[in-house]
């Protein structure tokens, strides 16, 4: 399908095309063959990344489409420009008002005639983007789905032109996918009604783009789905000992630059903000359970380089649009493997190397239990459907969570898998992640010491938790363990050297890899898997590994290699950079937009490393198109010249 009818070598000049007559404003219409000048002149991209010459191709010849790239991988631009090569008027659905606000900026700071309608706007505001389309003045329309849906709007819009739909976030359309909204399910509406649909999202199983496909009635749709890996985003599973020290040191690699930490409760991100500012750090809170009010203030301070650090639970994230979030650290277990990639995609959406961390405990796997559990109770109480099924998938995704923390196996990989493909690795893995990387120490003996562990919890009758366990190994004298005659084992002290950390460490790694389980609310205790049970005959090898070192580097050498449009930068163009990064901060607060909607981090290092000393080279720079050139370059082409 890809006889993309433009010379392929257009799409690989690094020379813009020369800038349009500044008063004849952008291009409209002029379908596939206009595209890679309007990519070119509107965004100052000229080079495709995968798939997206193939996916604007289906868009521009009415085909119906579902399109699955990671974060960053530039999803939007392939709705944004069709908009642009086609006639008439195209409509973006999205979930959220935030993520909304943030392309319309986009599009409107690159000269392109978008707009939003949204329930937080004022009757004035309405009123001018219905003006606007009436007059067929507007090429992208940003809704939400229950705005389509209001009887008589989409009525409205075919009258105006309605070419064609763009849904972002589509995972939203299905209840297997992790953030479920109803009301996207009555999208097909819109394909009723004879409009083309291209549908995008970053996190899809086969069987949540299956359905996707299903569910919006999608006719012979083009399904492209791109490579789900992040190769810049080196991904680190640590036990967790001590969670505030350990973000610290995180962080301590971040100097001044931004992060996010995810944590299950609400108590927890309190108490790790406060940690965290009484460091020293720029971190704020963020919760459902704080007024709107500030919420959004935390967001703004985190999007207007305020803060660096924000401290969440999941409510935090998905209108999250700062490209240059370089730390993303989970406090405890995330929900799922879903979750888990789309809050790590939070981070390095520039492209550029981030880092993932995530502490966890087994007993994180406990608590997601209990929770799940509970609001199964609460729903049906309620009345509300909620069967077992969903309550057994929610556990199992939280168990493939846990899986994945304490296997021997490359991080990417286990994430490419869990989404249905495959990661070609060479003998020294994909060197970015902890087990690649060779942080994870192995234990030497790992088997031996496993059946010590396993023969332990047999002989207390598989009736105590890991605590109790653990003192039983190392020889305790607690009082309880000598009633019950627990002294007098052959297990007792058999691991009497071992640190109290790194037996529960280790206990942690066989519930994780499904060799110990646990049962019991109130006082769960440990009991052997049937795999657990082959363990301790020898009939199958495991491995463990040792508690964490402490010192890491920042980023992988593979992290800083995929992130290939990665400028290196001398010490003098560093200066430059940060004084570039100062110059568009002061930008951004006297415009009241986010500092990255002026530049990203990567144009800022482009400039910094290639000085431009002419409008003509400073529009070379990758992320620079005609209307930012017009705006802005005086004032950096003057800055940059001054240093
Ligand atoms: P997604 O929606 O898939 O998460 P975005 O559309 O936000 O990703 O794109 C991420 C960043 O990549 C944006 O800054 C965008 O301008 C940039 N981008 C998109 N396509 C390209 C390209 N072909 N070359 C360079 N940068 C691109
Ligand atoms: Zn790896």
């Amino acid at each position: 399908m890809t006889d993309f009818s433009i010379d392929d070598a257009l799409w690989d000049t690094a020379t813009p095309r020369r800038p349009a007559p500044a008063a004849g404003g952008l291009p409209s219409g002029g379908g596939l063959g206009a595209l890679p000048d309007i990519i070119s002149r509107t965004w100052g991209i000229h080079r495709l990344r995968p798939l997206q010459a193939e996916a604007m191709e289906a868009s521009l010849r009415g085909r119906d489409l579902l399109l699955v790239l990671p974060t960053g991988g530039g999803k939007s631009l392939c709705y944004q420009a069709p908009a642009l090569a086609r006639e008439g008027l195209t409509v973006v659905v999205s979930p959220l008002i935030s993520l909304m606000k943030d392309q319309v900026d986009g599009l409107v700071g690159n000269g392109v005639a978008a707009a939003m309608l949204t329930s937080a706007q004022t009757p004035d505001e309405r009123r001018d983007v219905y003006e606007a389309l009436e007059h067929n003045t507007l090429k992208l329309l940003f809704v939400s789905p229950e705005r389509l849906m209001v009887d008589g709007f989409r009525e409205t819009l075919l009258r105006n032109g309605l070419a064609a739909l763009a849904i972002d976030e589509a995972h939203c359309i299905s209840q297997w996918g992790h953030d479920f909204r109803p009301e996207f399910r009555q999208l097909a509406e819109v394909k009723r009604l004879g409009v083309p649909i291209s549908a995008y999202t970053a996190t899809a199983t086969a069987r949540v783009r299956e359905d996707i496909l299903a569910t919006l009635e999608l006719d012979d749709p083009a399904v492209l789905v791109g490579p789900c890996d992040r190769p810049n985003l080196t991904y680190r599973a640590v036990q967790r000992t001590d969670l505030v020290p350990q973000i610290l040191a995180v962080a301590k690699r971040h100097p001044d630059q931004a992060g996010i930490v995810y944590c299950i409760s609400r108590k927890e991100v309190e108490r790790v903000a406060e940690a965290l500012s009484s460091h020293g750090l720029r971190a704020e809170a963020y919760h459902a359970g704080l007024s709107a009010e500030r919420r959004n203030r935390v967001q703004e301070r985190f999007l207007s380089e305020s803060i660096d650090i924000v401290v969440a639970t999941v409510a935090f994230g998905m209108g999250i649009d700062r490209t240059d979030v370089r730390f993303v650290v989970h406090g405890a277990l995330p929900k799922g493997m879903e979750q888990y990639s789309q809050e790590t995609g939070r981070a390095g959406r520039d492209g550029l190397p981030s880092e993932c961390v995530l502490f966890y405990s087994a007993a994180d796997f406990h608590t997601w239990k209990s929770l799940l559990e509970r609001a199964h109770g609460e729903a049906r109480h309620e009345g509300r459907a909620s069967d077992a099924d969903v309550l057994d998938q929610g556990i199992e995704r939280v168990r493939g969570m846990l899986n994945f923390t304490t296997r021997f196996v490359c991080r990417h990989r286990q994430l490419v898998e869990h989404f249905g493909q495959e990661l070609e690795l060479g003998e020294a893995g994909c060197g970015a992640c902890d087990v690649c990387l060779d942080e994870l120490e192995e234990e030497p003996d790992s088997s031996v010491l496993a059946q010590k562990i396993l023969s332990a919890v047999v002989r207390v009758e598989q009736r105590y938790g890991a605590a109790y366990v653990t003192n039983v190994l190392r020889g305790s004298k607690n009082a309880a363990i000598q009633a019950a005659g627990h002294d007098r084992l052959t297990t007792y002290g058999l691991l009497e050297e071992k640190s109290m950390a790194e037996v529960r460490a280790w206990i942690d790694q066989l519930i994780g890899l499904d060799h110990l389980r646990v049962q019991g609310d109130r006082y769960p205790t440990l009991y052997l898997s049937p795999t657990g049970v082959e363990l301790l005959k020898g009939e199958r090898d495991v491995r463990l590994f040792a508690l964490p070192k402490s010192k890491r580097s920042a980023t992988a050498p593979r992290a800083r290699a995929a992130a290939a449009e990665v400028v290196e930068l001398s010490d003098e163009d560093e200066e430059l950079f940060e004084r570039l990064r100062a110059l568009r901060r002061q930008l951004a607060q006297e415009r009241g937009v986010p500092p990255y909607l002026i530049f990203n981090d990567r144009t800022l290092a482009q400039m910094a490393s290639v000085r431009p000393a002419s409008r003509a080279e400073f529009m070379t720079v990758k992320g620079v198109g005609e209307k930012k050139a017009e705006d802005l370059g005086e004032v950096f082409l003057a800055a940059i010249a001054e240093a």
